[in-house]
C-alpha cells in the first residue's frame, strides 16, 4: 500500500486525492504545506500557531481523530515520535522533504553530506557551476528548502543533506553523492557512532550503476553497492587560495572530483581557488587591526572543526583561541589534544563548558566573551574564535554568536583597522 502511493506520486507527479498531514510547521514544514496545496492534496498540519491554514489538529490528538491520512510529512526538527511509529506500522508512509520532493522532481541530484564542510563544499560547487554556466539549484540543509525547486527548471539539484534528513529516506537516490568525512558528533540525537555513520551511509542505499559516490579513501572499504566509488583527487597549486587551511584544499579536491565524474571541465578549479572567499562564520577573516588578525569560526560546534581551525594556521605560537559554549555531554576529554598545539595561556574559556574545560586548561575563564576584552588589549596575535561547542547556552544560533563576536571586535578595535 505504502509503496503503491509512492510509485503513483512519482509516476503522476501529483498528490491529487491524497490526504496529507504535515508534522511540524517550521521553514521546511511551511514550504511542504505549499507544495501539498500546489500538487492537489488535502493538507492537515499539527501546529496551533498556523490556525490560519485550513486544517489543524493537535499533535496528541492525531491518532484519536481517526482521520485517514495517506501520507505524513515530517519536518526535520521533529524527533521520531511514537505516533509516527503508529502510522508507519499501519502502512502510512512517513516521509521527509528529501523524499517527497525527489518523487515530484526529475532534476538530477548531487547530494553532499559529512560531519564538517558540507556548506563550504556546496558553496564552492555552486560557484564552480556558475563559472561553467550550469544552472543549479542550491538547497536543503543550507537554509533554502529543497521544495523551492518545484516548478522551476534547473540542470542539477545541489543538496546539502544532514544525517537527520537521511534517516528518513526510502527511495531518495542521488546521481552523485559525497560523504566528506565522518567524526563522532550529534551524540544528543544518535545513541552511538555506528548509528550516526549508518544514517550518513543511507545516502547511497538507493544508488545504482548509473550513480557515483565520492568518499575519502579510508571509508571506501565500508561501502558496498552497484554504484561507482572514487576518492577526491587533483592536487593543485594553492598559492592563490583566499581561504585558509588544508581542509579547504581537501574541499576543493571533492569539488574537482564531483565535476570530474559529471564529465565537466575541471580547469575551472584553478579559477575557483583564487576567487572563492569562503563562507561567513567558517574561519572567516574579520580583519587586520594593526597586526591583530582576527578570524570568526563560530560555525565550529564540535572538537573536530576547532582542531581543523587550529591546524589551518602555520604560526601556532601567534594563536589566541576562544573556546566554549553549550555542553553536549560531560565528556570533554577530546579537547585535551589542543594542548599539543597551544599553551594554556593561549586559550580563553567562556560559556557553559568553561568550568569543565578548566579542569584541563589552566586558562583564563569568564562567563561572557566580552569580559576578556574589557580586561585585556590583545595585540600582534591571530585571534581565533572557534568555540568547538554549540551556541545555544548564550545565543540563538551560531550566526548570532558569530555576529556578536564580530561586534565585540568592531567595538574594541575599529580605530586600528588596516585596510
Ligand atoms: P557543515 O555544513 O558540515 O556544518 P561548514 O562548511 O559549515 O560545514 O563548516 C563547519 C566547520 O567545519 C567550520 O568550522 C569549518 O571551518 C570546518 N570545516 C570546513 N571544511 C572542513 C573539512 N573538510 N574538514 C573539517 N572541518 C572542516
Amino acid at each position: 500500500m505504502s509503496q503503491e502511493i509512492l510509485s503513483k506520486i512519482k509516476d503522476n507527479k501529483s498528490l491529487e486525492g491524497l490526504s496529507v498531514l504535515i508534522w511540524g510547521m517550521g521553514v521546511t514544514g511551511r514550504a511542504l504545506y505549499k507544495v501539498c496545496e500546489d500538487y492537489g492534496a488535502s493538507v492537515w498540519n499539527t501546529d496551533k500557531e498556523y490556525l490560519g491554514f485550513d486544517k489543524f489538529i493537535v499533535q496528541n490528538e492525531v491518532i484519536e481523530s481517526n482521520i485517514k491520512f495517506d501520507l505524513i510529512l515530517k519536518s526535520p526538527g521533529v524527533p521520531w515520535l511514537p505516533e509516527l511509529n503508529f502510522f508507519k506500522s499501519s502502512g502510512v508512509p512517513v516521509l521527509g522533504e528529501l523524499e517527497i520532493v525527489s518523487l515530484l522532481s526529475d532534476t538530477p541530484i548531487i547530494a553532499i553530506t559529512g560531519s564538517n564542510g558540507k556548506t563550504t563544499v556546496c558553496t564552492m560547487l555552486k560557484e564552480a557551476f556558475d563559472l561553467l554556466g550550469i544552472n543549479t539549484f542550491l538547497g536543503g540543509n543550507i537554509g533554502n528548502p529543497y521544495s523551492k525547486i518545484l516548478g522551476n527548471n534547473f540542470d542539477y539539484a545541489l543538496l546539502e543533506v544532514s544525517s537527520f534528513q537521511l534517516e528518513l529516506i526510502n527511495e531518495f537516490s542521488p546521481l552523485v553523492a559525497s560523504i566528506l568525512n565522518i567524526v563522532n558528533h550529534h551524540q544528543e540525537r544518535h545513541p552511538t557512532f555506528e548509528h550516526y555513520q549508518n544514517a550518513k551511509f543511507n545516502i547511497f542505499k538507493n544508488m545504482n550503476e548509473f550513480s557515483h559516490l565520492i568518499i575519502p579513501d579510508e571509508l571506501k572499504k565500508q561501502v558496498k553497492g552497484d554504484f561507482k566509488v572514487s576518492a577526491p583527487k587533483g592536487i593543485r597549486n594553492y598559492s592563490k587560495m583566499k581561504v585558509v587551511g588544508e581542509h579547504n584544499q581537501k574541499n576543493f579536491q571533492f569539488v574537482e572530483e564531483i565535476l570530474n565524474v559529471l564529465g565537466m571541465n575541471t580547469k575551472v578549479i584553478d579559477k575557483l581557488i583564487s576567487s572563492f572567499k569562503g563562507v561567513e562564520h567558517r574561519i572567516e577573516f574579520v580583519g587586520n587591526f594593526k597586526g591583530l588578525k582576527v578570524y570568526n569560526d563560530s560555525k565550529s560546534t564540535n572538537f573536530n572543526s576547532t582542531l581543523t581551525a587550529i591546524k589551518s594556521f602555520k604560526n601556532k605560537e601567534e594563536l589566541v583561541l576562544f573556546l566554549g559554549g553549550q555542553l553536549r555531554s560531560n565528556n570533554v576529554e577530546e579537547f585535551l589534544e589542543i594542548k599539543k598545539y597551544l599553551k594554556d595561556d593561549q586559550v580563553y574559556l567562556f560559556g557553559q563548558s568553561r568550568e569543565l574545560l578548566s579542569r584541563f586548561f589552566k586558562s583564563s575563564k569568564k562567563e561572557f566573551l566580552e569580559e576578556f576584552f574589557r580586561e585585556q588589549r590583545f595585540q600582534d596575535a591571530i585571534l581565533l574564535f572557534s568555540p568547538g561547542f554549540p551556541s545555544y547556552d548564550q545565543f540563538k544560533n551560531f550566526k548570532d554568536r558569530g555576529e556578536n563576536f564580530k561586534k565585540i571586535i568592531q567595538d574594541n578595535y575599529k580605530e586600528s583597522i588596516v585596510l
